[in-house]
């Protein structure tokens, strides 16, 4: 047993010993789970593939005059103004509405290269926001903030694509050609960061990782993360399975592991270069980061068939290979995820580490709290949203507009005297929270 202090403080004395997971794969062919745990310290992984669901807040900086960025587009591509005056929200998948090519994924790279870009902005003015239009050009360096926060990043797994249809599929597995055609996939195997630690028993709130080429953290479970699906023999997930939210400042990233793309008639997408070093802290550890391609496996499922049916298992040995059988047939596979960027990325992220700057951390928080993902059923019975009867959360925001001290803040309580009230009117407008005053007794 180790501790993940212990590992930082080898680090630090340049003592830890640092492999990738391919590096440990091969390792393992000799030695034992118990070998590893004692020689090995840390394994580094590595992914790079589409992870659509990924996006960056970005805070403009103000104008003047002030405005409440309400309608925002970067380059003609929406940026979602729904946040506090100059926030926005810019989705990787977001497309430019003059060509369904260009996205969100593609602003998000043009403002990590340092490229100018066209904002423009709208607003319906406000007395503390007077400002209506912006329009004018921006790059990282002249706006506040800029951070990538993806939701849904390295999937644990997925499973593969093929389409027993008679009509090629165009999906985010790529394209998929009819009559069994071909098949895809979408992890680096045996680099995958999340296949080397399946119970997630290291990685969880605060993991720091590679993340586009800078320091990023995991900061919560990814959306449609699940721990309740089902494993092979050798303790692996066999399906799509956990995923990590992540966060990290995207003025520090880089082109090269941020790369924007287009799959044809399914839309724009963002290529994410992650890497997570798993601190190898006992046996159990050691077994699950030395599990090689040959053991890890993924479903096949159908594009062609509603609910896309899961028709196969194979391991990741079979689909690296180029080809598989399927249905008699010698049928063409291809990976959507780059082998040599996730090697890249588990080299860098090696090199960091061995070099003492990068240390590990522990998880504020392990994520093993059940979660199954629900289904959505058409509804025909439900009644439209109305707002309930508004009541006062002693916020004082009316008391200031009553000259007559009608309105009170006594011990921090909201209080009316209606026998000062002059009903003169001037608090009627005022509660943030639509209460009626005066209060009526
Ligand atoms: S009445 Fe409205 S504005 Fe006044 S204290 Fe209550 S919540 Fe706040
Ligand atoms: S209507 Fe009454 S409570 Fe409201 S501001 Fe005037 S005096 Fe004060």
């Amino acid at each position: 047993m180790k501790t993940v202090d212990e590992i930082n403080e080898k680090i630090k004395q340049g003592k830890a010993v640092v492999l990738t997971a391919e590096e440990v794969v091969r390792l393992a062919k000799e030695s034992s789970p118990e070998q590893i745990a004692e020689r090995v310290d840390v394994v580094t992984t590595g992914t790079f593939a589409p992870m659509c669901s990924s996006g960056a807040v970005i805070n403009f900086g103000h104008t003047t005059p002030p405005m409440r960025l309400e309608k925002i587009e970067l380059s003609g591509v929406e940026v979602y103004g729904g946040l506090a005056a100059v926030d926005g929200f810019l989705g990787a998948t977001q497309e430019s509405k003059a060509d369904k090519s260009f996205g969100g994924a593609h602003v998000i790279e043009a403002l990590i290269q340092g490229k100018d870009l066209y904002l423009k902005a709208s607003s319906k003015g406000t007395d503390c926001y007077p400002g209506k239009e912006f329009e004018g050009y921006i790059n990282k360096d002249m706006i506040n903030d800029f951070f990538l926060f993806n939701p849904r990043n390295a999937y644990q797994n997925y499973a593969a694509a093929t389409n027993s249809s008679d009509q090629t599929k165009y999906t985010y597995m790529g394209k998929l050609l009819p009559h069994f055609g071909n098949v895809t996939y979408s992890t680096s195997g045996e680099l995958s960061p999340l296949l080397k630690d399946p119970r997630l028993m290291t990685i969880g709130l605060g993991t720091r990782i590679f993340l586009g080429g800078a320091t990023g953290y995991v900061v919560w479970p990814g959306t449609q993360f699940r721990n309740d699906i089902k494993v092979n023999k050798y303790g692996i997930p066999v399906g799509p399975s956990r995923t990590l939210a992540v966060i990290g400042d995207a003025r520090k990233m880089n082109q090269r592991y941020l790369r924007a793309a287009y799959f044809k008639n399914y839309g724009v997408t963002l290529f994410v270069g992650i890497g997570v070093p798993i601190p190898v802290l006992n046996e159990e550890i050691a077994y699950f980061v030395s599990r090689s391609n040959e053991e890890i496996e993924a479903e096949i499922e159908d594009y062609g068939l509603p609910g896309r049916p899961v028709i196969g298992q194979v391991n990741y040995a079979r689909l690296s290979s180029g080809w598989l059988e399927l249905n008699g047939k010698r049928v063409k596979t291809s990976p959507l995820s780059s082998l040599l960027m996730a090697r890249e990325i588990s080299q860098v992220l090696k090199v960091k580490i061995s070099s003492g700057s990068f240390l590990l951390t522990s998880p504020v928080e392990l994520f093993h709290e059940e979660r199954t993902l629900k289904q959505l059923e058409k509804r025909t019975c439900g009644k439209e949203l109305k707002l309930d009867k508004p009541c006062c959360v002693d916020c004082g925001a009316c008391v200031s507009v009553c000259a007559f001290d009608a309105l009170n803040l006594v011990d921090g309580k909201f209080s009316y005297v209606p026998g000062k009230c002059t009903n003169c009117g001037e608090c009627s407008d005022v509660c943030p929270l639509g209460v009626e005053l005066p209060p009526s007794e």
